[in-house]
């Protein structure tokens, strides 16, 4: 299981992950976008961290991830804010009221926020964002949990599958968000999208093990 500590260490390590990387995604985005995806998710996160600080000791997780999602939504701005926000107001959702996590919440925890996005930026695999991380992590933790994989080891392979997601991202043209301008020429680089949520499920995967 996972407990309401380790949610909000998996958080602060989000939030120094996201600082870490602020120039790198930033980068990415300027190739393809408006050079701000880094800056967009660094605001927003360090508003995340000042947020939760002001919650009661009491609170559930499922509270905490729909407080963070509010939060993003409210901060980051830009494409990336309310499907982030959305990611985590969902999964927020389906597990309310609880204070820890069994294997089955962390599969529908995953499958809510990346159901959230899809709903939310119309967008599928394949079309060059974030989802190009998400999904492969989603379906690789559901079937090695499936498969009586235990979580740490499910987790790894989640972040590999994102990783390997992310780095197709590379070889596709953008169908949706501003990189979708660029159509063909956006082929040759990574989605800053797809990175940081690469970024996010490794985080994820690095504190439970
Ligand atoms: P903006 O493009 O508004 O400046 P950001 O730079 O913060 O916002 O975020 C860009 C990222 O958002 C893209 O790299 C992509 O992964 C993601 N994105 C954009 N549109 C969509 C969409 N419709 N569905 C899913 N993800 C999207
Ligand atoms: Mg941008
Ligand atoms: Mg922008």
């Amino acid at each position: 299981v996972i407990t309401k500590n380790d949610v909000l260490k998996i958080v602060d390590k989000i939030v120094e992950v996201i600082k870490e990387n602020k120039e790198y995604l930033t980068e990415l985005d300027a190739a393809i976008g408006d050079a701000d995806h880094g800056i967009n998710l660094d605001r927003g996160f360090d508003a995340v961290k000042q947020k939760l600080t002001t919650l009661p000791e009491t609170t559930d997780i499922g509270t905490i991830l729909r407080t963070i999602g509010m939060t993003l939504v409210s901060t980051v701005g830009g494409a990336s804010g309310p499907l982030y926000g959305t990611a985590f107001m969902r999964a927020g959702q389906v597990v309310q009221g609880k204070n820890e996590l069994s294997e089955e919440d962390i599969v529908k925890i995953f499958e809510a926020a990346l159901d959230g996005i899809k709903q939310r930026g119309k967008a599928e695999a394949g079309d060059k964002t974030m989802i190009d991380s998400i999904e492969p992590a989603y379906k690789a933790l559901k079937e090695s949990l499936e498969n009586n994989i235990a979580l740490p080891e499910a987790l790894n392979r989640a972040a590999n599958a994102a990783k390997e997601g992310m780095e197709y991202t590379k070889n596709i043209s953008a169908r949706k968000g501003r990189a979708s301008y660029l159509g063909e020429r956006s082929i040759g680089h990574l989605d800053p999208g797809a990175t940081s949520a690469y970024l996010m499920i490794k985080t994820f995967c690095d504190v439970v093990n």
